[in-house]
C-alpha cells in the first residue's frame, strides 16, 4: 500500500492535473513510515507548488503589462497558424485555415467567407503586408470579430474592455473539462478568445501593418462608404497606375453623393482643367485630397467640413469618359496612392 502510495505521489508530483490530490493527502501524514513517504511527497510537492506560484506571479505580471498580445505567445506566423489549426476550437465559430491560391487576395477571401478585411486583420496579426503571397496560410473566422489570446480567463474582462465590447460577446475556446487554473498556469498554453464584431487594434499588429491601418483609420471612402475597389490585392499594378495617373478613379452613377474623405478645410472649389468641377480639402497632419469630375459642388472655399460631409456629386465634367470620381491624395505635398488609405 505504502509503496503504491509513494509511487503514486511521485507520478502525481509530476503530472499536473492530479496535483491537487497530493496536496490534500499531505496533512494526513501520521506514522513515521508514512511521514517518510510524506517527506518524500513534500520534497516533490513543494518545488512544484513554488513553480506554480512563480508562474502564476509571472502570468499576473504579464497580464498587467500587455494583456497578452499575440506576439508574446508565438514566434512566427507559421507557429501561430499551426497552433490555431491544432489547438483552437470554438463553439459557434469556425476558424478556417486557407492556403493562398494564385490570383487570390485578402479581400476576395474575406468576401467569399462573408467577413471583412478587418476580421482577417484581427485573426492574422503577423501580416507584414496586405499583399497575399502564394505560400501563405491565413486564418479566416466564420464570423466578424477579432481573435485574441490571453493567459487566463481572468483577462477576458480586460479584453472586452479593450475592444469596447460586452463580456458576453467574447467567445472562449473549448477547454478541457478538467479544472483549468493549475493546468493553465503550469502549461502556460494561451487561451484563444474571439471578440464578436470587434474591430482590430493597431497595437496588436506588426509595425508595418499598423501604420497602414492607422492611416486608413484617418480616412474614409469619399463615396459614402460604398466604395468598391478596383485593385486585385496587388500593389504593383496600382503602383504603376500611380505613376501615370495621380489618383484613383471610382466609377459610380451620375449624381452619387461624394463625401469628404476626412475632416478638414475646403481650400478650393471650381473648374480645374481636366478635372472639371473640383473640390480640394486640407486635412490635419499634412494631408490634402482632391475630388474631380463632379457634376455638382456643394461646399465653398474656406468652409470647415467633417468626415463624410457631402461636398458634391459624381459627374463626368472635364477630361472624363463617363461618370466617376477622380480622387487624389497628398501628404506634405507628395502624392499618396489612395489604395494605401482606402482599403
Ligand atoms: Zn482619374
Amino acid at each position: 500500500m505504502l509503496l503504491t502510495n509513494g509511487a503514486d505521489s511521485i507520478v502525481e508530483g509530476q503530472s499536473l492535473p492530479r496535483k491537487r490530490n497530493t496536496v490534500k493527502r499531505d496533512p494526513d501524514a501520521k506514522p513515521s513510515r508514512e511521514t517518510a513517504t510524506g517527506n518524500r511527497m513534500k520534497m516533490r510537492t513543494i518545488p512544484s507548488a513554488t513553480l506554480v506560484l512563480c508562474i502564476a506571479l509571472l502570468c499576473a505580471a504579464c497580464s498587467k503589462s500587455g494583456m497578452g498580445a499575440h506576439h508574446d505567445f508565438f514566434a512566427t506566423e507559421d507557429d501561430y497558424v499551426q497552433y490555431v489549426e491544432q489547438n483552437v476550437r470554438f463553439d459557434g465559430l469556425e476558424l478556417a485555415i486557407v492556403d493562398i491560391q494564385r490570383g487570390e487576395n485578402f479581400w476576395k477571401i474575406a468576401k467569399r467567407h462573408n467577413v471583412n478585411i478587418d476580421t482577417l486583420l484581427g485573426a492574422n496579426p503577423y501580416w507584414e503586408s496586405l499583399v497575399a503571397s502564394l505560400d501563405q496560410r491565413i486564418i479566416v473566422p466564420s464570423r466578424k470579430g477579432v481573435l485574441h489570446f490571453v493567459n487566463s480567463r481572468s483577462e477576458i474582462r480586460d479584453v472586452a474592455k479593450a475592444y469596447q465590447a460586452d463580456e458576453s460577446s467574447v467567445l472562449v475556446q473549448r477547454l478541457p473539462v478538467m479544472d483549468g487554473i493549475l493546468r493553465r498556469f503550469t502549461s502556460r498554453s494561451p487561451i484563444a478568445v474571439f471578440v464578436l464584431n470587434a474591430r482590430p487594434r493597431a497595437i496588436n499588429m506588426t509595425e508595418a501593418l499598423a501604420s497602414q491601418f492607422n492611416l486608413r483609420e484617418m480616412f474614409r471612402s469619399p463615396l459614402g462608404g460604398r466604395y468598391s475597389s478596383f485593385f486585385g490585392g496587388r500593389i504593383h499594378p496600382i503602383f504603376r497606375e500611380h505613376r501615370f495617373h495621380n489618383g484613383l478613379d471610382i466609377a459610380a452613377r451620375h449624381g452619387t453623393p461624394v463625401g469628404a474623405a476626412a475632416g478638414g478645410v475646403v481650400t478650393s472649389t471650381g473648374w480645374m482643367g481636366g478635372y472639371g468641377n473640383t473640390v480640394i480639402i486640407s486635412h490635419p497632419k499634412g494631408f490634402r485630397t482632391l475630388y474631380g469630375h463632379l457634376s455638382r459642388i456643394s461646399v465653398r472655399a474656406g468652409q470647415q467640413v467633417g468626415a463624410g460631409r457631402l461636398i458634391g456629386r459624381v459627374g463626368s465634367t472635364g477630361w472624363s469618359t463617363g461618370p466617376h470620381l477622380h480622387f487624389t491624395m497628398w501628404h506634405n505635398g507628395k502624392l499618396v496612392n489612395p489604395m494605401k488609405v482606402l482599403w
